[in-house]
């Protein structure tokens, strides 16, 4: 009973399948029903089955062991189901696992990375309601968020814990810090105990020409001169200038006063945000890029700031703009 030259004349798991040339055995054909397939034939090797799926109207091979004796699934009722699932948390599965490991797909994410991923953690991801986070710009994003306090990322921590990573400071020292602690600048340099956070700082607003759009950045730092320098990857294209900064007494408030202005940004004017796209190939930065037509707006925020307006307690910056007109 050999495998013939000839195909079967359909696909079988989306491939092609030489026809075993066999006997159709009665208990293959009852169990195959009983788990909702129907026997089509026998393909490439001696154990292997051909099964109709009745869900999903397509052919899949299966063992003939896993049919008698467990619960055989359609491998294009599996693949549809991991399709959706990835689609739902915006990425795509472009196929099996490089590395051969069944249990984890080849994925495109929404930023146009891709990357191998275990199948189950999309579909949990998608279950919950979870995007699917890229590894590449994760990294993007934690080294943007440490360059802005004069920390370099380095790669994974030492410890056991995925919240940490390990940085480098300007001066030279390399330590474990917590993302979250580097993204609000709440780290001390154990080498030339700099804290940051105690240090006074600013919130700035840059200009850049971007080659479609004219755009705007609104950031804080130390040194927004500095800033300036490191954000653009070809000055003489993007041609970058600091429009205006003003002083705050600490790193820290200054980060939490810049972050809250980006959501009250992207809570009242959310067509101001420049996606990242048009801005990637030309400035170091994830995010916080405007359109130029919001800079008044934008201008008169950082006003009401600098006069006492913290967005973190209430929306109202107008009162604190009128307050230094009937002050001045
Ligand atoms: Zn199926
Ligand atoms: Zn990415
Ligand atoms: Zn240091």
């Amino acid at each position: 009973m050999p495998v013939t030259d000839a195909y079967f004349p359909f696909l079988i798991d989306r491939q092609m399948y030489k026809i075993f040339d066999g006997e159709e055995l009665e208990h293959w054909r009852k169990a195959a029903e009983q788990h909702g397939f129907s026997l089509l034939g026998r393909a490439k090797d001696r154990y292997q089955l051909v099964l109709g799926c009745h869900k999903c109207g397509n052919a899949t091979l299966k063992r003939s062991s896993v049919v008698l004796g467990y619960n055989p699934e359609c491998g294009n009722c599996i693949r549809e189901r991991r399709e959706a699932a990835a689609t739902k948390v915006g990425a795509t599965l472009l196929g099996p696992d490089p590395e051969g490991d069944r249990h984890y797909g080849t994925y495109q994410f929404a930023c146009g990375h891709v990357d191998r991923r275990q199948h189950t953690r999309v579909e949990a991801a998608a279950a919950g309601g979870h995007n699917l986070s890229c590894d590449t710009c994760t990294n993007e994003q934690h080294a943007t968020e440490a360059a802005e306090h004069g920390w370099t990322l380095i790669g994974p921590s030492a410890r056991n814990d995925q919240s940490y990573r390990k940085y480098e400071h300007e001066c030279g020292h390399s330590q474990d810090v917590a993302v979250a602690n580097m993204r609000y600048g709440d780290v001390n340099c154990a080498g030339c105990s700099e804290t940051w956070s105690s240090k006074p700082s600013k919130i700035y607003l840059l200009s850049f020409t971007l080659p479609n759009l004219p755009a705007i950045k609104l950031g804080y730092s130390n040194n927004p001169t500095m800033r300036l320098r490191q954000v653009q990857l070809d000055r003489g294209e993007t041609q970058g200038t600091l429009d205006q900064e003003i002083e705050l007494k600490t790193g820290h408030d200054a980060i939490c006063l810049e972050k809250a202005m980006h959501r009250h940004i992207k809570a009242h004017w959310p067509k101001l945000i420049v996606t990242r796209e048009d801005f990637r190939d030309h400035l170091t930065t994830t995010s916080e890029i405007y359109h130029a037509c919001g800079r008044a707006f934008i201008i008169a925020l950082i006003n009401a700031v600098d006069n006492g307006w913290d967005p973190n307690q209430t929306d109202n910056w107008q009162q604190f703009t009128s307050f230094r007109d009937q002050d001045a």
